[in-house]
This record gives C-alpha cells, structure tokens and sequence, in this order.
C-alpha cells in the first residue's frame, strides 16, 4: 500500500514534461495586462471585466489533464473578451513576429492579433495545471511536439488565431519573412490554420510583403515557390492575392531600428 501511494504522488505532482513550465506569477500578468489593454491600450474595451476574465482563464486549464484540452475549454473565456477588428486593419505574420508588431506599434489603427486584448494578455506566457489539483505547474508543461498537440497553450493559440482569421474584412494583410527558405509554410499557424479561415464573403484582398532582414541575402520572395503555393490556396478561395518583395513601410521600420545599414542609405 505504501509504495503505491508513493508512485501516485510521484506521477501526479513531478510530472516532467519537456516543455517550459508555466510563467511565473501568470495570474497577476494575466490581470495587469488586461487592466492595461481596458483602461489604456484600447479604451473601448473599458466595460470589460478583468477578474472574470482572468478567472475564466484559469478555470480552462486548472485541474485537468494537461494533454487533454479542446476548445470547448476556453468557450467561457472567448465569451467574455469578444472583440472586433474593423475592416482592412487585420495583420497577420508568420516567423516575423518583431516587424508586425513594429509596423501596428506605429500605425496604430492596424491590429496583429497580440494587439487584440486576448492575444496582448497571452503573448508569450506559458500555462498549465496538474490533473485533480488546483496548482498551476511551473516546473514543465507539455511541449507541442514532444509531449502532446492538444496541450493548453497550443489548442489556445489555434483557437483564438481561428477566431481571428473569421472575423477579419475588407483587405487583410500578411507579414513574411523573406530570410528564411519557406516564407509561407502550410504547417505554421498562418498556414495551418489562418489562411483557411478566412472568410472569402466578407475578405476579398490578402496583401502579402515579404520582407528579408537587413544585411542578410533574401532566401525568398514574392516569386518563389513558397509564395506561389499560398497565392493558389487563396485564389481558390476565391480571395484575389497580391504580394510585394520588401514592402517600403517594413524597410522603413527595419532603417529606423539599424539607420547605419547600407541599404539604408
Ligand atoms: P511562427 O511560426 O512564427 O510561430 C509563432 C509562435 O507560435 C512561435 O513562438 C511558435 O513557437 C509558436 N507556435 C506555433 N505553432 C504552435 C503550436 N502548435 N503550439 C505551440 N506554439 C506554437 O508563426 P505562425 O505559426 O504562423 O503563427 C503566427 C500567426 O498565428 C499570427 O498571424 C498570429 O495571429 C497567430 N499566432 C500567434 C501566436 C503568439 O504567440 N502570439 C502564437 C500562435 C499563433
């Protein structure tokens, strides 16, 4: 008897997974950001209320087992922070996170997802609980590809870029990394899951730039086959397509960062 309730508390509370653990003080970041998101980023979402929010998240994930989520989970969640993006100020990315916030840092009516309030909360923290108890557990968390895709952070992410993608109109735009071989990758959340949820009734333009570091040679552009294979998957679609190679605007934000570049001159 004894050395079977050593092994249980063993399995329950060192669970080791291969993922980094939850984010250390989550829900007070959770509460401050929204605070500051209602009060001062977006003074709109005033009526929002945070506590609830902040409780709804963590009822999502706390106790259950951390291999097990489904977007069901975070229905509660989604209820309460519902959130519009006017038309032609959606801003999507894929491996170029830093210049998309960049860009809608200064062109302040353009909206990426982490600068709606759900994804300006979540942005880089980590989270999850342990089955049957009400800890968080900051020592690991399942890793997406090691551990398991059904964890709490990544059906998140999937869910709330789904919800994101469907509520996008007018002309939307997306923001690629020409630096890297595959610019457009199918497998990444904008191509997993964005681009096929769009809705082609109410988007009719997806505007792509692809963009390369400064000082490095371009690996991709607007005329690879990366480009070329997302350029039919929205034709299809029934979404007309345009791209453009080191869109000015992006230069322009990589040029104030690094003034001193060559290609800056
Ligand atoms: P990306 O490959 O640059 O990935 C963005 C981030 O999400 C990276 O930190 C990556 O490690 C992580 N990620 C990707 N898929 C994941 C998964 N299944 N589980 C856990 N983490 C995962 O670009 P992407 O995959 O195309 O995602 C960017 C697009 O999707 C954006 O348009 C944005 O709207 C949305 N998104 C944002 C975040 C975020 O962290 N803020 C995460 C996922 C998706």
């Amino acid at each position: 008897v004894v050395v079977g309730v050593r092994m249980w508390r063993h399995s329950s509370e060192n669970m080791k997974w291969n993922g980094t653990g939850s984010t250390a003080r989550f829900q007070e970041i959770i509460l401050e950001r929204c605070y500051k998101y209602t009060q001062s980023v977006q003074p709109e979402l005033r009526g929002r209320d945070c506590q609830k929010i902040r409780e709804a998240f963590r009822n999502a994930f706390i106790s259950k087992d951390p291999c097990s989520a489904t977007e069901e989970d975070y229905h509660p969640l989604m209820k309460l922070v519902n959130q519009m993006v006017p038309c032609d100020k959606t801003v999507f990315w894929s491996k170029s996170k830093e210049l998309a916030h960049q860009y809608t840092k200064v062109q302040r009516d353009m909206f990426t997802l982490e600068d709606t309030l759900m994804g300006y909360i979540a942005d880089d923290l980590n989270w999850c609980g342990v089955a049957g108890s009400y800890e968080m557990n900051y020592q690991s968390c399942p890793h997406w590809k090691e551990d398991c895709s059904n964890n709490f952070v990544s059906v998140f992410w999937d869910l709330v870029s789904k919800r994101f993608a469907e509520n996008a109109c007018g002309v939307v735009q997306v923001v690629l990394n020409g630096s890297i071989s595959n610019a457009f990758d199918r497998k990444s959340t904008f191509g997993r899951v964005e681009v096929h949820n769009l809705n082609p009734m109410k988007v009719h333009t997806l505007q792509a730039w692809v963009i390369h570091d400064l000082g490095k040679s371009p690996s991709d552009s607007c005329s690879g086959s990366s480009i070329n294979d997302l350029r039919q998957i929205i034709r299809q679609r029934n979404i007309k397509f345009t791209c453009q190679d080191n869109y000015s605007s992006g230069k322009f934000l990589q040029c104030v960062k690094k003034p001193g570049d060559s290609s800056c001159r």
